[in-house]
């Protein structure tokens, strides 16, 4: 079975390089059909026939699969066609360093995946795997669309969880989400498929006195908070059982949260979002006792209590600002406890 799948894998990609050579695809210009000896008589209608065989080809230049393999014409860098070519260049480069990982690497999960987390997070293009994960391979369940909405990819994350059984479910939003900003304003104008695609996402509009950018990224939190909601209605089950932890974070590479460029900030966690619940849970990851690091010798990881507990207490007055919403309780929670800490650290433990 195994030997019989890899045949057919090497057999489709030693084909693959084949259906890519420009001389069989390449014109522009109509078939031509190839003509036949065939009887004097019927010259004049295969005459016909072959115009209207051209004329049918030139008609289907338009239909999905008889469009031409392009080829480097272009003058201009910045022309679709250079930026395609320019990217499946540095693509093909960087798959060979990629495949310098060797046998050993990817024999290890060859025949079987088993991933710790299933991970549903947005499509943007400054989204991706290495900002939480440097090594993701077989580890990263990864699903992605506009606003990482968890009902748009409900199938998927469901194989996630219930197939591969995933024990944690990620939900990855970020600043700076241009879905989250979409769906804040009128979406009436935008193509009934985006339109369709962006209905899960629901944040507070716009108000007026509050700057923009804040309220882009407190929306960004909420929408975190949101789909955690909805994978938790739909998982419950599992989370009462303790196989399935939700978590909601924000990678932040505007450094809007000012926790610094690229800080992946947990927000959520099977719908608690009370920042000192963020934060002890950040410490109980790292291992660390309440108000100590880990040991002596982590300087780094001792310092990282400051850092979380200020992140939570940063997301917290982002979301103190929301008004309404259930976080903001906590916000003020948070507040408290970051006046305490000020005064006497770890004075409240
Ligand atoms: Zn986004």
């Amino acid at each position: 079975m195994v030997f019989a799948r890899r045949l057919a894998l090497v057999l489709s990609l030693t084909g693959l390089p084949l259906g890519c050579q420009p001389k069989q695809e390449v014109s522009a210009e109509p078939k031509k059909v190839s003509k036949k000896k065939e009887p004097k008589e019927g010259a004049k209608t295969e005459k016909a026939r072959e115009a209207k065989a051209a004329e049918k080809a030139g008609e289907a230049e338009g239909e999905p699969g008889k469009f031409i393999v392009p080829f480097a014409y272009e003058a201009a860098k910045d022309e679709p066609l250079a930026q395609t070519r320019a990217f499946l260049g540095e693509m093909l480069q960087d798959n060979q360093d990629y495949m310098t990982h060797g046998d050993k690497f990817f024999a290890a999960f060859a025949d079987k995946q088993t991933p710790r987390a299933t991970v549903i997070t947005c499509a943007d293009s400054r989204v991706h795997t290495p900002a939480w994960d440097v090594t993701p391979e077989n580890d990263d369940f990864m699903i992605r669309n506009i606003g990482n909405q968890v009902e748009n990819a409900e199938g998927s994350i469901e194989y996630g969880i219930e197939h591969l059984r995933t024990p944690l479910l990620l939900v990855i939003g970020h600043t700076g989400c241009g879905a989250v900003k979409a769906a804040m304003g009128d979406t009436s104008k935008l193509s009934p498929a985006i339109q369709a695609e962006l209905q899960h996402v629901h944040v507070p509009k716009p108000t007026a006195g509050k700057p923009p950018e804040t309220a882009w990224a407190e929306a960004v939190i909420v929408n975190v908070n949101n789909q955690v909601e909805t994978a938790l209605k739909q998982f419950s089950k599992q989370v009462q059982a303790g196989q399935l932890t939700v978590v909601g974070a924000v990678l932040d590479f505007r450094n809007d949260l000012q926790q610094g460029a690229g800080k992946v900030s947990i927000v959520n966690v099977n719908g608690n979002s009370e920042p000192e619940r963020m934060a002890a849970f950040v410490d109980a990851i790292a291992g660390k006792k309440e108000g100590e690091g880990k040991d002596g010798k982590d300087k780094k990881r001792g310092s990282s209590k400051l850092t979380d507990t200020a992140a939570a207490a940063a997301i917290a007055e982002q979301i103190a600002k929301l008004g309404g919403h259930r976080a903001a309780p906590a916000a003020e929670r948070a507040e408290a406890h970051a006046r305490a800490e000020a005064k006497a650290e770890h004075a409240e433990h």
